[in-house]
This record gives structure tokens, sequence and C-alpha cells, in this order.
């Protein structure tokens, strides 16, 4: 087993599938203690399935429902998480959903909800987190860093996304949300970065890998002609997390298999 988190307490936002659930189990692959963070209770069955799966592989954690986009839930979810564990050293803030429309029929309802948890629920997460931080202080036998917040934005912080603006709206905010924390909190040792990944292979855009025609016209996309896995963004998440990266604060690293160099201009444009 890796030990570059050994003995530090992560959360894990939405964790109960996707991309959260890969980096759950990298995470405590690495040796930190994992909360599988889920929203219903029709994704109950699944986020303990996950965590047994990282028991039964030697890892240690547990489950906690919470809707990041409530701030009693998130206030609650980490003081859980204070009294099992004692602190909190690494906030994964994954939990997202998209809710498409075409712009002109988009509902405020549309607009609100991906809005309240894609933003509002990374700002209560970090909020609590960063309370956290700066109430318990260093902790350097496990960490140089006070504190670590890895966002999880999209390449949609970068590329403008017809028929998803309230998406790619939320993950635009995000990297300002990110970026003025790192300035905000760096001083005090605390390490904020984004994750924008491409097309990650999760149940949030399974139409456009189900089919191979889906499949093939995604690959026009991506210079590195696949498509992207939890364990991809799983181990860039451990990195950022870890001591290794430990001078990396305030940036957005884009895992995408190169969706971001523009394949579209590969023949001269
Ligand atoms: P997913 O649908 O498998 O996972 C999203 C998770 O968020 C689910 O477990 C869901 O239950 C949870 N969630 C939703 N609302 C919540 C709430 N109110 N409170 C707590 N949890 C909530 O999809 P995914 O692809 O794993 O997405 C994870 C993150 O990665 C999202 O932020 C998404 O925007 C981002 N992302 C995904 C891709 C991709 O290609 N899959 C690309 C770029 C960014």
């Amino acid at each position: 087993m890796d030990t570059e988190l050994k003995g530090q307490i992560a959360i894990i936002t939405g964790a109960s599938s996707g991309i959260g659930t890969g980096i759950a189990k990298s995470m405590a692959e690495a040796g930190a203690t994992v909360i599988i963070n889920h929203s219903s209770d029709k994704s109950t069955e699944a986020a303990d399935a996950i965590l047994k799966e990282i028991t039964d592989a030697g890892g240690a954690g547990m489950v906690i429902k919470c809707d990041v986009s409530k701030e009693d839930e998130v206030i609650k979810m980490f003081a859980d998480v204070v009294a099992a564990y004692g602190t909190v050293d690494i906030l994964v803030n994954n939990a997202g959903l998209q809710q498409d429309a075409k712009f002109d029929e988009m509902t405020l309802a549309q607009w609100q909800k991906v809005i309240d948890v894609n933003l509002t629920g990374q700002f209560l997460c970090a909020r609590e987190a960063i309370r956290e931080f700066l109430r318990r202080g260093p902790r350097p036998e496990v960490s140089a860093a006070t504190g670590k917040i890895i966002c999880m934005s999209s390449v949609h912080e970068l590329i403008p996304w017809a028929g998803h603006v309230n998406y790619a709206s939320s993950k635009g905010a995000i990297k300002m949300l990110m970026q003025s924390l790192a300035q905000e909190y760096g001083d005090r040792q605390i390490r904020v970065n984004s994750i924008c990944p491409g097309a990650i292979q999760t149940p949030i855009n399974r139409p456009a890998w189900d089919t191979p025609q889906a499949l093939n016209s995604l690959m026009q996309l991506i210079p590195y002609n696949r498509i992207g896995q939890p364990k991809d963004i799983g181990n860039l998440a451990v990195f950022l997390a870890s001591d290794k990266s430990d001078y990396i604060t305030g940036a957005s690293i884009f895992i995408d298999g190169g969706m971001t160099v523009f394949e579209s201009f590969a023949d001269g444009g």
C-alpha cells in the first residue's frame, strides 16, 4: 500500500458513484481515512458497498449522507467527522450534476439546482473545511500543508458549452472560488486547487459513451483517443493532496486526454 496520505482524514463529496468513488478508492489506497459522502436514501446502498470494498482491502472510513447544497447538513457532516476522527485534512469538492436545456427553454429551477449543488455546495463545504483547518492549525506529522481542498471543475471552466449554460457557468465560477481561496488562505498554508476533467466514463455522461457511435464521435474531441476513467482522476487527486504537490496552489489542472488542445485544428483548422 502507498502511504502518501497516511494518517489523513479526507472528505470526498458525491463519492457513491463515478469520479468520487475513484478518488475515495485511490485515497484509501494511499492511506487516508475516507468519508464517502452521498446525498440521498437512493445512494445509501452504493455508498455502503464502496466502503465495504475499501475496508475489505485494508482501508478505513465511513459513509455520511448529506446534501452539499444544504448549509445545516454540511455543518453537521463536518462536525460528525471531527467528532469521529478529530479533524479533517483533505476536502474533495466533487459532488455535481447536470440539468441540460437549450438556454431559451431553461427553467429557473434547472438553473438554480445546478448552481446550488455545483457552486454553493462547494462554497459550503470549503468554508467548513477552512474553518476546521484554521481551528486545528498545522499537523506537520501528517502533511506540510495545514489543509488541502480539491475542487472538481471541468474542461468547461474553459470551453463554452451550448445547451449546458448552467453547468458551464457553475464550473467557470469554481475557477474564481478556487483561486480566491488560494489567495486568501495561502499564508496559512492551506492549498486549494482544481481538477478539470475532460470526458470521464461515469453515469453523468452515459449518452456520450454507451454506444459505439457515440464513443466514436467523442473520440473526435480527444487527441489521446480514449475516454478517461475515474482512476485517472483518483491518481491526480492523491498527488494534489500529497506533499509531492506542496508548491502547487491556485492551479486548474486539466486531465482530458488533450481535449483542451482543440483537436479540430489538428489539420490546420
Ligand atoms: P456522477 O453522476 O457519477 O457523480 C456525481 C455525484 O454527485 C453522484 O454520486 C451524486 O449522487 C452526487 N451528488 C449530486 N448532488 C449531490 C448533492 N446535492 N449532495 C451530495 N452529493 C450529490 O458523475 P461524475 O462524472 O462522477 O461527476 C463528479 C464530478 O466530476 C462532478 O462535479 C462533475 O461535474 C465533474 N466532471 C465530470 C466529468 C465527466 O466526464 N464525468 C467531466 C468533468 C467534470
